[in-house]
């Protein structure tokens, strides 16, 4: 392979391959598209020196669509550069969820460390403060069960590691990976200030009594035996450091130099941290759950892979209504517990975009419906019908023709209301819960309401007699930062 690709470089696709780095790297997909039909082999290209291959380029600027073009023209999606970073770590690195979202759902390997330091995705993630990205990294590893949050912060080390078919023991190990010095995510994060980080490093496991250790490579300021508390206190954030104490961490611990947390706050003059460091009084008891936590993630990603997530607009036959939040592409998830359906993109994006804190009747890490905002923990798959089907005509027109006047002229919600009452004062369960679909009431028009009740149904959009309305159901190169630089961003604001 080494011979091969140095002979490949040199002679055979150079300039071609550069080309392609360079719209990778530019984010000109068109250009990108080209080559690769040209030669789908360019996409094993990879640039003198750094070793880095078009995939890396594409991630590391974000663009996602140049991502899974390069990956479905058969590029190895955890190939490495010279220091054994892969496009994945790259997007993390740089906060690209976009990017971070198409790998995931090619099943990059996130187990990976680089030659530098042997940190993971999430080292990278997490030492640049981007939660969103750490989310969607766990995605096979967080379930979606309604108990999660209530299980993981009762749970002790001898307790059985199990939400139903789900063994935690594994999303306990990929958080509390340590790369060299013995240095966990969580350190990187409390040492960098990123509060969002460690509320979902935390809840999702990770250990406020790892400590680092000294393995005569690493450069470590703070000295080993540091735990992440140690590492907020160098850093100079003050609600890193309550949120470490609120969920345990030990503000007596000493490391290998015999310093405290507060000893290091001292030495780095972090002055401010000394109250909190001192009297665990001055730190709130109880630390709400991280809105970036998110439990339907795992089923939506996984929908995804099986069934693909891509929607070309247009996709959805003129006699059913689409999705009703990007109105493109036909409905292919249903939230369980409210059953509305969308599109598997949309709920793909809500899953991993939403970051407002759970609604209260709802668990910990639910997302609320964006149709009726209720908590949904995960989504189930639904059957693609054919686009034309029969319903009862009595049900039919007994649902929408009750509602279509007032429709009109009511907003959403109210027209809403209405049809939700309708549905339930009609015993047929043909119309269920999808009765209540915003975006049917939008579509529904008293013109095309010709229906008399229960002599010929009421229709919207489509005037067949009987056809369904909806089913029911650079930066590369000179830019890269290492856990050295981290420091010395800290030493530099330390000293000024
Ligand atoms: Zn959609
Ligand atoms: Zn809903």
């Amino acid at each position: 392979m080494g011979l091969f690709s140095i002979v490949g470089n040199s002679f055979g696709c150079s300039a071609s391959g550069e080309r392609l780095v360079s719209a990778a790297r530019d984010g000109d997909f068109q250009e990108a598209k080209a080559l690769l039909e040209y030669n789908p082999r360019l996409a094993r290209y990879s640039t003198f020196g750094g070793r880095n291959s078009p995939l890396h380029f594409a991630a590391a600027r974000g663009h996602h669509g140049i991502v899974s073009l390069l990956i479905e023209s058969g590029v190895d999606i955890n190939l490495r550069n010279y220091h054994g970073q892969t496009a994945l770590m790259q997007a993390c690195q740089y906060g690209h969820w976009e990017v971070v979202q198409t790998l995931m759902i090619f099943q990059a390997n996130i187990h990976k460390t680089d030659y530098l330091n042997g940190g993971t995705a999430i080292h990278f993630a997490a030492l640049n403060g981007h939660a969103r990205c750490i989310r969607l990294l766990l995605t096979d590893y967080v379930p979606g069960a309604a108990k999660f949050w209530d299980f993981m912060q009762n749970v002790s080390v001898k307790d059985e590691l199990c939400i139903g078919d789900h063994d935690l023991r594994n999303l306990i190990d990929v958080v509390n990976h340590k790369a060299d010095g013995g240095i966990t995510a969580l350190h990187m994060a409390a040492l960098n200030g990123h509060v969002e980080c460690i509320q979902l490093l935390l809840d999702v496991g990770a250990s406020v009594s790892e400590v680092t250790v000294e393995d005569g490579t690493t450069i470590d300021l703070i000295g080993a035996g540091s735990t992440p508390l140690h590492y907020a206190a160098c850093g100079g954030n003050a609600v890193c450091c309550q949120i470490l104490i609120a969920r345990g961490a030990c503000i007596t611990a000493k490391n290998s130099s015999g310093l405290t947390p507060f000893m290091v706050a001292q030495i780095w003059h972090r002055n401010w941290l000394e109250e909190i460091l001192c009297s665990p009084s001055q730190v709130p008891a109880q630390i709400s759950p991280s809105p970036y936590l998110c439990l339907p993630l795992m089923s939506i990603m996984s929908i995804a892979r099986e069934r693909g997530w891509r929607t070309t607009g247009g996709d959805v036959s003129p006699c059913m209504d689409p999705c009703a939040v990007c109105l493109e592409a036909s409905c292919t998830v249903a939230a369980e517990g409210c059953h509305h359906e969308l599109c598997t993109r949309c709920a793909l994006y809500l899953c991993t975009t939403n970051n407002t804190p759970s609604v209260a009747p709802g668990p910990p890490g639910a997302i609320p419906c964006p149709l009726c905002r209720t908590p949904v923990v995960s989504f189930t798959m639904i059957a693609i019908a054919s686009p034309v089907r029969s319903l009862p005509k009595r049900s039919l027109s007994l649902t929408l023709c009750a509602t279509c006047p007032s429709v009109s002229s009511d907003p959403p919600s109210m027209a809403s209301a209405h049809l939700c009452r309708s549905e339930s004062q009609c015993s047929s369960s043909s119309l269920r819960s999808s009765s209540c679909h915003p975006s049917m009431v939008l579509n529904l028009n008293p013109v095309f309401c010709m229906g008399v009740p229960e002599t010929s149904p009421c229709i919207s959009r489509c005037s067949r007699p009987g056809a369904s309305l909806r089913r029911t159901t650079s930066q590369l190169d000179n830019g890269r930062r290492s856990w050295p630089f981290a420091f010395n961003q800290i030493t530099a604001a330390a000293s000024s």
